[in-house]
């Protein structure tokens, strides 16, 4: 068995090493002795959608999503009907923004592909920091690093998880990236695949049942660094989320928990903390 991985614009869009996401899936395939080949597209390249399996796609700056929304229009229908089909694609955050119909920035609109009927609004702060989400995808919470000035309204698509610590989409609706057929979109940097090794394979066993057929599986592989790099950054947002409640007697700072009234933040304190051992143990949100 072999898939071929597109991986656009290494030139323009690989922050806080999101080339990690095309190694981890090259080497997870290799690893069951699937053959990976890795397709690197730059600006401006033509793209044969029907030879790519899956897309992997990293995220950028504001100055490279304006110089990439010029080349988009000539890839933009291919790209839908490679979506449409059931195409296999992972758009790390300038991405995710770029699948949607506009990114509004401070003095201009970025129009995107417009695959996706969702928009991006910038915003002077930046949301920053460490994130955590409970997916009703996959059993382990999602680990990641967030860095956007972009807040995505999402409308009616489903979610990719609850944030449990961090800020998400836009910092207000307590939810995180978005899923459509076999299209992730998500703000998660880390690189998100290491560090999430479920969602690397589930992205994997759809590339793979797409093209080989639904009795394609999988097999385990032990994943011991993987499961104790996840558990650290989960153990490491609990604790410093104990410290910042200490400080500030349960006056809260993480997902939904931020909106919650004076009278109730130390009860959201725990329901989070609660959530948030939950997370660690595997279980999924239930809302
Ligand atoms: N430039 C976009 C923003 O700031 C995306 C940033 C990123 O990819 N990390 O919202």
């Amino acid at each position: 068995m072999k898939l071929s991985i597109g991986y656009l614009y290494p030139d323009l869009f690989n922050l806080y090493g999101d080339r990690g996401n095309v190694k981890c899936l090259e080497k997870r395939l290799q690893w069951r002795g699937i053959e990976a080949e890795i397709h690197p597209i730059l600006c401006g390249d033509r793209i044969n959608f029907s030879g790519l399996d899956m897309i992997c796609w990293g995220g950028g700056p504001d100055r490279g999503q304006e110089i990439i929304s010029g080349y988009l229009k000539a890839i933009r229908h291919d790209f839908r009907a490679y979506v449409e089909d059931g195409g296999v694609v992972l758009a790390v955050c300038a991405a995710f923004q770029l699948l949607g119909r506009t990114y509004t920035m401070r003095e201009q609109v970025v129009e995107g592909l417009g695959i996706l009927d969702i928009h991006t609004q910038w915003q002077p702060a930046r949301l920053v920091g460490n994130i955590i989400l409970q997916s009703p995808y996959f059993k382990a919470a999602i680990v990641g690093f967030e860095n956007h000035a972009g807040r995505t309204d999402i409308g009616t698509y489903p979610p990719l998880g609850k944030v449990v610590f961090g800020h998400g989409n836009t910092e207000q609706s307590g939810y995180e990236g978005i899923v459509y057929k076999n299209l992730i979109g998500t703000y998660l940097h880390g690189p998100l695949l290491p560090k999430n090794p479920e969602v690397c394979d589930g992205l994997l066993e759809r590339a793979l049942k797409r093209k080989y057929g639904d009795q394609v599986s999988l097999g385990e592989l032990p994943d011991i660094s993987e499961h104790r790099a996840n558990h650290y950054m989960v153990e490491r947002c609990r604790s410093a989320e104990e410290k910042h409640t200490a400080i500030h007697f349960g006056a809260f700072g993480f997902g939904n928990s931020r909106k919650a009234g004076k009278d109730n933040k130390r009860e959201s304190a725990n329901t989070c903390r609660k959530q948030m051992d939950r997370t660690a143990d595997g279980e999924k949100y239930d809302e």
